[in-house]
C-alpha cells in the first residue's frame, strides 16, 4: 500500500524576494526543503516593496481609482515573483510551475480589494504535485465568478497559504518572512523585544487585529477556525521560528504576551453632539453607508445636553469620512468637526488576562510615568488599547515592554 506524501506550504513574503538574489536564496531554501518523499506548494508576494508602488502609480492618475481596476493592477506583482521564482528553481534543475490563483481555482466572492474565499478547486495544483513539480503559487488573489480578478486584502499571501494548507490538508504550513518568528513585540521597534516558541491563535489574531504586521488577520482567523498550526520563521537565518497552536497549558500563566502599536487611524471628532436618542444610531449608520469602518468609539458624558463624540476610521479612508462626517453634522445641529491624524493605538495582549487583575491600572500608570496622555481606551476579554499621540508610539512600547517584564517572557 502506497503512504500518502507529506504534503508542505512554505509562503515568502515580499522582502524575502525582494530581488534576483533572495529570489535565488529562495529557490535553494525550498530545493532544500523537497525529497522524494514530500510535496510541496509555495506561495509567494510580490517583490519588495512592488504592491505599494502599484498602488502609488494609480493614485498619480486618480485619488479613486476603480476598486476593479486596483485588483487587475496590484494583482501583478505576486504573477511576476511566482513566474520568477519557477525560472529560479527550475535553473537548479528541479521541475516547478507557476499558477495564478485563479489558475489553481481560489474562488473568491466579488468585493474587490478585499474578496473572500469562497472555495479552492485544487485539482490543478493535485496534478501538478502528482507529476512531481514544485507548484508555486501567487499569493493574495482569487477569482471571482464573472472571472474578474480580486485580491484578498493586504498582507493577503498569508491567507492564501493557510488556505490552500486546509484545502490540501497539508502536514505543515510555514511562514517565512524578514524576522526570525513571532516577537513580544516589533522587534525594529524594541530591540529588547523577544521571540517566543509559541503563541495561540487568539493571541495571534488580537495582535494581528490591534497592527502587529507580521500576519494578516484574516489568515490567523481561518488558521484558528480550521485548527492549521503555523510556523512563522526567517527566510535568511535557518532556526525554528513560533508556532502558532490552538493552546499550549504553559501559555496561560503570563498576563501580558505581548504589544502592539497601529499607526494607521485616524480620529475624528464631532463637537457638540444633541445629547438624544437615536443620535448615535443616526451618525454611524451614516457613515456605515459610505462603506467607512469606525473603530474605537468614545462618547462623553453629557452636563449640558451636548457632549463631543470621537472616533477612529483608518488614515485612507480619513478625507471621505471627514466629508461624511460634516454632512451628518450638519443634519443633526452638531458643531464642528475636528480630526486629528497624528494618532497611534497602543495595545497590550494576553490571554492570561482574563485571570489577572491590576493589568489596565499598570498600563495607565506606565503610560502616565511618561508623560503620556491617553485620549482614548478600548478593552477586549484579552486586550487593553489606548490611542495617544503618535510622536509616544515608539516610546510607549519600549515603557510598556519594560514594564511587564516581557524581556524575561522565556524565563518565566
Ligand atoms: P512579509 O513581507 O514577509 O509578509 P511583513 O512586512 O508583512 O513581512 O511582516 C514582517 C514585519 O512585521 C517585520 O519586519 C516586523 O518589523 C513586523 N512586526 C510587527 N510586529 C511584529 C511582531 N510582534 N513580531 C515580529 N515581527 C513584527
Ligand atoms: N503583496 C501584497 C501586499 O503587499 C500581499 C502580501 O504581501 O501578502 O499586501
Ligand atoms: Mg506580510
Amino acid at each position: 500500500m502506497s503512504r500518502r506524501k507529506q504534503l508542505i506550504v512554505q509562503k515568502f513574503g515580499g522582502s524575502s524576494v525582494a530581488n534576483v538574489d533572495r529570489i535565488k536564496n529562495v529557490a535553494q531554501r525550498v530545493l532544500e526543503t523537497k525529497t522524494k518523499t514530500n510535496q510541496l506548494v509555495v506561495v509567494v508576494s510580490a517583490l519588495g516593496d512592488t504592491t505599494d508602488e502599484l498602488e502609488a502609480l494609480a493614485l498619480q492618475l486618480s485619488q479613486n481609482p476603480p476598486d476593479r481596476e486596483m485588483d487587475m493592477l496590484m494583482s501583478t506583482g505576486e504573477q511576476v515573483s511566482c513566474a520568477l521564482l519557477a525560472i529560479a528553481i527550475k535553473e537548479l534543475g528541479h521541475d516547478s510551475i507557476s499558477f495564478t490563483g485563479g489558475q489553481v481555482g481560489i474562488k473568491t466572492d466579488g468585493l474587490y480589494t478585499k474578496a473572500r474565499i469562497h472555495k479552492i478547486d485544487a485539482r490543478r495544483i493535485r496534478k501538478a504535485l502528482k507529476e512531481g513539480k514544485i507548484v508555486i503559487v501567487a499569493g493574495y488573489q482569487g477569482i471571482a465568478e464573472n472571472h474578474d480578478i480580486t485580491t484578498l486584502g493586504r498582507g493577503g499571501s498569508d491567507l492564501t497559504a493557510v488556505a490552500l494548507a486546509k484545502t490540501l490538508h497539508a502536514d505543515v504550513c510555514e511562514i517565512f518572512t524578514d524576522v526570525p518568528g513571532i516577537y513580544t513585540t516589533d522587534p525594529r521597534v524594541v530591540k529588547e523585544a523577544q521571540k517566543l516558541k509559541q503563541i495561540t491563535f487568539e493571541e495571534m489574531l488580537e495582535m494581528a487585529s490591534l497592527g502587529a504586521q507580521v500576519m494578516q488577520a484574516r489568515s490567523i482567523e481561518v488558521a484558528k477556525r480550521f485548527n492549521i498550526p503555523i510556523h512563522v520563521r526567517s527566510s535568511f537565518v535557518k532556526e525554528e521560528g513560533t508556532m502558532i497552536l490552538k493552546r499550549d497549558e504553559k501559555l496561560e500563566e503570563v498576563s501580558v504576551r505581548g504589544i502592539t502599536c497601529d499607526k494607521s487611524e485616524a480620529k475624528i471628532t464631532i463637537c457638540a453632539v444633541p445629547d438624544k436618542p437615536g443620535v448615535a444610531a443616526y451618525i454611524f449608520n451614516e457613515i456605515s453607508k459610505v462603506g467607512i469602518s469606525v473603530d474605537t468609539i468614545v462618547q462623553n458624558v453629557s452636563h449640558t445636553r451636548l457632549t463631543d463624540i470621537s472616533f477612529t476610521v483608518a488614515k485612507t479612508d480619513l478625507d471621505k469620512a471627514i466629508k461624511a462626517t460634516e454632512k451628518i453634522s450638519k443634519k443633526i445641529g452638531a458643531g464642528e468637526v475636528q480630526h486629528d491624524k497624528n494618532v497611534a493605538r497602543v495595545s497590550i495582549v494576553g490571554s492570561g488576562m482574563r485571570s489577572h487583575h491590576g493589568i489596565a491600572a499598570k498600563m495607565f500608570q506606565t503610560l502616565a510615568k511618561r508623560k503620556i496622555n491617553i485620549e482614548m481606551i478600548t478593552t477586549s476579554e484579552i486586550s487593553i488599547s489606548c490611542i495617544i499621540h503618535s510622536g509616544n508610539a515608539d516610546k510607549a512600547a519600549k515603557s510598556l515592554h519594560a514594564a511587564f517584564e516581557l524581556e524575561k517572557i522565556n524565563q518565566m
